[in-house]
């Protein structure tokens, strides 16, 4: 929470409260054939809440089966989910009061159902996610953009918000290589070097979602690029495999994929087994959720091009110092922390920390300021090769639907890149 609390704490940044109506003490650790049998557990409630945006979670014991009606009069959105109970620690009213949401309501409404109210004011609309390990079942709500969001000149052009995610933290250290090097510390050594870089352009503005060994939950890691209304998310990460041999760079958006090796790598990086990996890839809601996602502002094209951006400057570069770098392309999977992303995002996987040379690399200041050295490479490159879509988008009324003049398909974003991979070759 110290990231939370230094990002809020700078000046003109949106002011974050963090409110949780109980804290999860423990998890039910029977086993799904036994909770099968159980009641469902709502165990926790807690919201994150900025000027035009808030993220609600409900943390459950199983997946849940549940029924949503959005009321009028009062406003009102609620969800019953079957065969559950709720902790009796649990409070039942949680107020927010932010302008989007008056407050989120939990009780007992029947004997095997448990109602979430959530009292709504002015919300512009709402997205609902499910995601696993802990199952929580997330609900994204947008009010009006705030003012801060919007430019009282649009003659001025406004910065380039760039958010970079280092992963894991805490008491979660990633991927662990042969010789005890931690994921968390690697790619927050990077990002904090991809910050300094970046931060060198007057055009850009850059936020960390963590800049200290702190765990911060994916699905805030989000939330915190949804609520500095950033043009770019980048989460940085290591990759690992239990072939030592396997090696290389790869950088990642978001989709569906029957890829075996992209859904071992977003099991790993979800913290699910590949079986439920492999079942996520065919979840209804899930899928309505990126269908719409993707749909919007040709966020998949423009998270395509700029993993491709992002993955050929990262080769290109580090090959002229570095003899073996791997390519291994770019990739698609459905990574939790990209779920619900407003913006242009991409996953990156440095290199294998499982592999004993690449790890090594790893451990070098030169070989992750390298690293930092053409992320930023290709993150300006894709900032400098189109109008600023996104700033055009924040000088709208995002109530409007927002047109990129300059948007391509996907099959000509990805034919312009290739060639340019081909020819850089
Ligand atoms: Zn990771």
């Amino acid at each position: 929470m110290d990231c939370i609390s230094n990002m809020a704490g700078q000046k003109k940044q949106p002011i974050l409260w963090i409110v949780s109506i109980a804290i999860v003490c423990f998890l039910s650790s029977v086993s799904f054939a036994e909770t099968a049998r159980t009641k469902i557990d709502v165990s926790d409630i807690r919201f994150w809440s900025y000027p035009d945006y808030t993220r609600v979670v409900v943390t459950l014991s199983d997946s849940p089966e549940y029924t949503k009606n959005r009321l009028a009069n009062p406003d009102r959105l609620y969800f019953d989910i079957k065969n559950s109970q709720i902790r009796k620690e649990l409070k039942t009213t949680l107020p927010v009061g932010n302008g989007m949401l008056k407050s989120v309501r939990a009780s007992q409404f029947d004997e095997s159902t448990v109602r979430v109210v959530l009292d709504l004011e002015k919300v512009r609309e709402y997205k609902i996610i499910t995601m696993e390990d802990p199952i929580r079942l997330i609900v994204d709500i947008y009010g009006q953009p705030s003012a801060a969001a919007t430019s009282s000149n649009p003659a001025v052009p406004a910065k380039r918000r760039i958010v970079i995610d280092p992963g894991h933290g805490g008491h979660d250290p990633g991927a662990i290589g042969p010789n005890k090097l931690y994921e968390k510390d690697v790619v927050l050594d990077i990002a904090l070097k991809l910050r300094k870089i970046l931060s060198q352009d007057p055009g850009i503005e850059v936020f960390l979602t963590r800049d200290k060994d702190i765990f911060i939950p994916l699905e805030q890691r989000t939330a915190i690029a949804n609520s500095k209304n950033a043009d770019l998310f980048v989460s940085i990460h290591a990759n690992a495999s239990p072939r030592k041999a396997a090696k290389g760079i790869e950088t990642y958006f978001l989709n569906w994929t029957n890829d075996e090796e992209a859904n071992k790598v977003a099991a790993r990086e979800n913290r699910i087994s590949l079986k439920k990996m492999k079942k996520l890839n065919e979840e209804r809601d899930i899928l309505e959720i990126i269908k719409g996602d993707l749909s919007r502002d040709s966020k998949r094209d423009e998270s395509l091009k700029l993993a491709n951006y992002i993955q050929l400057s990262m080769v290109n570069s580090l090959n002229r110092d570095y003899s073996h770098i791997v390519d291994l392309g770019v990739k698609q999977a459905l990574f939790y922390v990209l779920f619900g992303a407003r913006m242009s995002s991409v996953l990156v996987e440095v290199s294998f920390i499982s592999n004993p040379l690449e790890e090594k690399l790893l451990s070098t200041g030169d070989y992750r300021e390298g690293l930092a050295r053409s992320i930023a490479g290709g993150i300006t490159s894709y900032v400098t090769s189109d109008p600023p879509v996104q700033l055009l988008a924040r000088n709208q009324s995002q109530n409007q639907s927002i047109t990129h003049p300059q948007s391509q398909t996907l099959a000509r974003a990805s034919g312009r890149i290739r060639k340019t991979v081909a020819s850089g070759q």
